[in-house]
């Protein structure tokens, strides 16, 4: 089974499953990345932050799939968004990741206190005119700090990642996505294992419908969404399971019930809120 696409506003191409390496040790991250891309992820979502980017590249290069088949994701931490920093920053994520370019850079938090953010969007767009990322993006922006980087550079981010699972929607900031041609991609698309989503009535009852676990039905509903998803595992079977989902899709009324499982007053919000994290 083929892993869908979707086409940025970039104009290139991102897979819409990949695997995402956040809590992967340093020394263990070029298993995983290896087993991940053994088991046919292409797309793989890391950071500067998550000190795991060398393990990445050592899988990617021993691998010996071709680079234009992969898709590679790094971000840049909030502690290097001011002044020229962003441009010393992608070329050591580079180094460590042993490629000339990246697919995607984020900028990782808005930090607000900071207010560096729009410094380093503007940095982003240099670091994208030179060639050093195909596509630049954003994470954890909310509404009105995507409308600060749009106002200061007139460059829309390719993609927001924010945290998005059948608790957390976010929709005031999909909805800015939709208006505005940004992708939206998921992060904790599983909850973390934080939030009770694999217990959910209307989850169990889509799992049994199709024959697949209740994580399957939740990546599959960030798929039929729309969205962009990485869940991570480090065990192996989770990482095939995770990736066994393109051969069913949810109904109409199966996505309708897990979109009501968001209690809608942000209290199924597993992670650091963007207005709190500096
Ligand atoms: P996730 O929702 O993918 O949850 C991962 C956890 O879910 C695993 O540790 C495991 O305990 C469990 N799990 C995975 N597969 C399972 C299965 N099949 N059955 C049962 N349990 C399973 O959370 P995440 O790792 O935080 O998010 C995915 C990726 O998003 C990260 O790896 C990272 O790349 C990215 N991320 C980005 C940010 C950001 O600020 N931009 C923050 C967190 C994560």
């Amino acid at each position: 089974m083929t892993v869908p696409t979707v086409t940025l506003n970039s104009g290139f191409d991102i897979p819409q499953l990949g695997f995402g390496v956040f809590l992967v040790p340093a020394d263990e991250a070029e298993q995983a990345v290896s087993e991940a891309l053994e088991v046919g992820y292409r797309h793989i979502d890391t950071a500067a932050i998550y000190r795991n980017e060398e393990g990445v590249g050592a899988a990617i290069a021993k691998s010996g799939i071709p680079r234009e088949e992969l898709f590679v994701t790094t971000k840049l931490w909030n502690d290097r968004q001011a002044g020229e920093e962003p441009h010393a920053a992608i070329r050591e994520s580079l180094d460590k990741l042993g490629l000339d370019y990246v697919d995607l850079y984020l900028t990782h938090w808005p930090t607000p206190e900071k207010k560096t953010f729009v410094n380093a969007w503007e940095k982003l767009v240099e670091i994208r005119d030179a060639g050093l990322s195909r596509s630049i993006g954003v994470s954890n922006h909310l509404p009105e700090h995507l409308d600060a980087v749009v106002a200061a550079t007139g460059v829309v981010p390719a993609v927001d990642q924010i945290e998005l699972h059948p608790a957390y929607q976010q929709a005031n900031v999909t909805a800015w996505g939709e208006e505005h041609g940004m992708k939206t991609e998921s992060w904790g698309p599983l909850g973390q294992g934080k939030y009770p989503l694999f217990e959910n009535a209307a989850v169990v009852a889509a799992a049994e419908a199709h024959g697949k676990t209740p994580a399957q039905v939740v990546i599959r509903w960030h798929l039929d969404r729309g969205f962009i998803v990485f869940p991570k595992s480090s065990r192996r079977e989770r990482m095939a399971q995770n990736f066994d989902v393109l051969d069913f899709a949810l109904s109409a009324d199966e996505i309708a019930a897990i979109d009501a499982i968001d209690p809608g007053d942000g209290s199924g919000r597993v992670g650091s809120h963007p207005l709190e994290f500096n």
